[in-house]
């Protein structure tokens, strides 16, 4: 009977344990910042399905688009036919891309997807096979971009061999070099770009260098921006050696760091810009855009796939386009920024036992991330290996836990002791304030 019928129970005997998974919540319905389970729990979702529903949970206006466009024809399919939903979306995104040389499209479903159609156009436009990514980087699980991710090594752990001919170098973020949030901007870039040089010279040579690969925000490896300094570092760096700059903006893009893209920030150029979650507001939807002379190095035939830019996502994409505009939703991402970080900036100063446990507080727009001290007395002079110890999550997961006993979702990020804040862009005044007393309370438990 249905009444009985434990899916959570159920799901444990009969999908992958390989899935890791934060909670044993069974959600049924989404509306908003909301999201209610089978049992009728309400929790406040400072997640977003992972920085996708940005528009909130089942956007009303998207939801009727797909659905309308249901009825007319759910698969196009592009290898056959031109996919008129998939034009007419070509058309909604050019006003909003970072430059206007980005004018060549291919769609597919998932985010790893577009990073690999990236990395096949970036081999096969020079003619050359390795590719630079940053340390702590996250491009995806499927075998080329397990590759391509040094975020953690469960990723790739046991699944080798992994695509060949990727390299890594450091990317401006203190937890990656020994250093604490006091070293300047300056030092950290100079360093990266010091680093990238060696790299170059020690590990992979230019005239073999397709492409360096990058999230101009650090995701899954510890939410952090990268300095302007840095990008335009690495487009010069690229420029001089005929290297392609790739930006992954699958999770800081679309509208998430408070411009439609990141990299708008500092106007540097990308050759390749990727796309994907927040495209579509839940409806798997994915990108790479280039320039029309780089996409059409492209071989005929060599791009493609069954479902590449589906119908029904497309349509759920122009949607969310529409909504971008008619409901000002870049407006509200500034106000809510300005909110959260004086909240959390706030917290840290305040000198509670609490506020004492952060030790920084960074991000763009929605996209916050929260790093946890090592000691209260910061790190400076410990020796490397003690650092590393404490450099472990301690403190995130335990707040995660806490933030859950009150009906929060809220998740963390790799190695390090860092949460992140992705609510829906769309977030309220009143619920991004629950949220903050939720999560204060959280830390103060923790605190204790
Ligand atoms: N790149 C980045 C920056 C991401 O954050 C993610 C997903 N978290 C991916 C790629 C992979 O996307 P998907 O899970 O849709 O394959």
């Amino acid at each position: 009977e249905k009444e009985s019928f434990d899916a959570a129970a159920f799901g444990e005997a009969h999908i992958t344990k390989g899935i890791g998974r934060l909670t044993k919540h069974v959600f049924e319905e989404g509306k908003g910042s909301y999201i209610t389970t089978d049992k009728g729990v309400k929790l406040l979702d400072l997640t977003s399905g992972i920085g996708v529903v940005n528009l909130g949970h089942c956007h009303p206006k998207v939801s009727e688009a797909a659905a309308k466009q249901c009825m007319k024809i759910t698969h196009a399919q592009v290898n056959i036919g031109f996919n008129k939903t998939q034009v007419e979306l070509i058309q909604d995104m050019l006003p909003i891309m970072p430059h206007k040389s980005l004018d060549t499209f291919f769609f597919w479903n998932s985010g790893a997807e577009a990073v690999e159609a990236a990395v096949k156009l970036a081999r096969a436009a020079t003619k050359k096979p390795n590719i630079i990514v940053m340390q702590g980087s996250y491009h995806g699980r499927t075998n080329a971009t397990a590759s391509l991710t040094r975020s953690k090594t469960i990723y790739g752990e046991g699944h080798g061999p992994l695509m060949s001919g990727v390299f890594a170098t450091a990317f401006p973020y203190y937890s990656q070099w020994c250093a604490t949030p006091e070293n300047s901007t300056e030092e950290l870039v100079t360093e990266a770009l010091h680093q990238l040089k060696l790299t170059l010279q020690q590990q992979t040579a230019p005239s073999d260098t397709a492409a360096i690969l990058l999230e101009p925000v650090l995701g899954e490896g510890g939410y952090v921006p990268a300095p302007p300094e840095f990008l335009h570092g690495l487009r010069r760096i690229c420029d001089e050696n005929n290297i392609l700059l790739i930006c992954d903006e699958v999770q800081s893009g679309y509208g998430r760091t408070g411009t439609m893209f990141f990299v708008e920030e500092s106007g540097v150029r990308p050759d390749v810009l990727i796309f994907a979650k927040g495209v579509a507001n839940g409806f798997p939807l994915s990108g790479i855009v280039a320039s029309k002379e780089l996409m059409d190095k492209q071989k005929p035939g060599s791009m493609g796939g069954t479902y590449a830019g589906n119908a029904v996502a497309c349509a759920a994409a122009r949607a969310v386009l529409q909504v971008f505009k008619e409901e000002k939703v870049l407006d509200n991402v500034a106000a809510r920024s300005k909110q959260l970080f004086g909240f959390l900036n706030e917290l840290k100063a305040s000198g509670t036992k609490a506020g004492n446990l952060i030790e920084d507080v960074r991000g763009r727009g929605l996209m916050v991330g929260l790093q946890f001290a090592r000691t209260p007395s910061k790190a400076g002079s410990q020796n490397a290996a003690a650092m590393f110890a404490k450099q472990q999550p301690q403190i995130a997961p335990k707040v995660v836990q806490e933030c859950l006993k009150r009906n929060m979702l809220l998740l963390s990020t790799s190695v390090f002791d860092v949460l992140r804040f992705i609510p829906a862009l769309k977030i309220s005044e009143e619920e991004l304030s629950t949220a903050c007393s939720i999560f204060k309370e959280s830390l103060e438990a923790v605190a204790e």
